[in-house]
């Protein structure tokens, strides 16, 4: 069995319980070496065998993948934040299912909610956006067609910008482009959860100077929208007014 494992966004701490119970019992270890921290790995089997898949490619990966489970060896493939954002994984599973190779993925808290977390804000503010917009720039991965970062700028949903902290110009100005004022909040958060913990709060126009102020080239997390604001309406939930399904609404 091999197990894909969320290991979170840095602090060893936020990996789940089944996470860090099979990287303890695992025999082989693969892990991006260059996002993950190895802390997350401590407590791991002193025969473990550890690969760092930043210097593998994706034959490589499956190869050791597929020789361990075949071996009768336990395989965590240990992924940063939450494998299914921008995580490589589906080829890999692919593979594995073609070679009737059995496997299980366990979530992870991905960065764009330990971002939240770091920033103390909710992404859902009623009468603000109740949509949040996972995306990135387009990089050496081009962005398909009706996905262009100035049209999903139009919806003015909560934004969480992946791999993008390194082309804030072009960020910013296209988000102005897609319809936002200049003075939009925007923040960008380096290494959350990380003892190296970065924040940077601006607008869209002053987000660009800041960011090369800090020092911040990767690693980091951008969030744009209206919810970094002050003005939102209370929720329906803990409205007293309203009744739920477990609470009755006071006159
Ligand atoms: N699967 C990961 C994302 C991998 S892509 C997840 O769920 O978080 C790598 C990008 O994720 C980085 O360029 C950065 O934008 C973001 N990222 C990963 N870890 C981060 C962290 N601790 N703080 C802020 N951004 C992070």
């Amino acid at each position: 069995m091999i197990y894909f494992i969320g290991a979170g966004p840095g602090d060893p701490e936020l990996i789940t319980l089944k996470g860090r119970r099979l990287i303890d019992e695992a025999d082989v270890i693969i892990f991006a070496g260059s996002l993950v921290n190895p802390k997350v790995l401590d407590g791991h089997k002193e025969s473990a065998k550890i690969y760092d898949s930043a210097y593998m490619d994706l034959d490589e990966v499956t190869k050791v993948e597929i020789e361990a489970e075949k071996a009768g060896l336990k395989v965590v493939r240990v992924h940063t934040g939450d494998p299914s954002i921008y995580g490589a994984i589906r080829e890999q599973m692919d593979i594995l299912e073609k070679e009737g190779i059995e496997y299980e993925v366990v979530p992870g808290v991905s960065s764009f909610v330990a971002t939240a977390a770091a920033l103390k804000k909710e992404y859902t503010l009623p009468d603000v956006s109740q949509t949040v917009i996972i995306t990135r720039m387009e990089g050496r991965t081009p962005m398909p067609p009706r996905e262009k970062l100035k049209d999903l700028a139009s919806h003015h949903a909560s934004m969480c910008i992946f791999l993008s902290v390194g082309f804030m110009d072009e960020l910013c100005k296209t988000l102005i482009e897609g319809g936002y004022e200049p003075d939009t909040p925007i923040a960008v958060v380096y290494k959350a959860s990380w003892p190296e913990q970065k924040i940077v709060i601006g607008t869209l126009s002053d987000m660009p100077q800041k960011v090369k102020e800090a020092n911040i080239s990767k690693t980091a997390m951008t969030v744009v929208g209206g919810f970094l604001g002050d003005k939102y309406s209370l929720s329906k939930l803990y409205d007293k007014h309203f009744s739920t399904e477990f609470r009755k609404a006071v006159d």
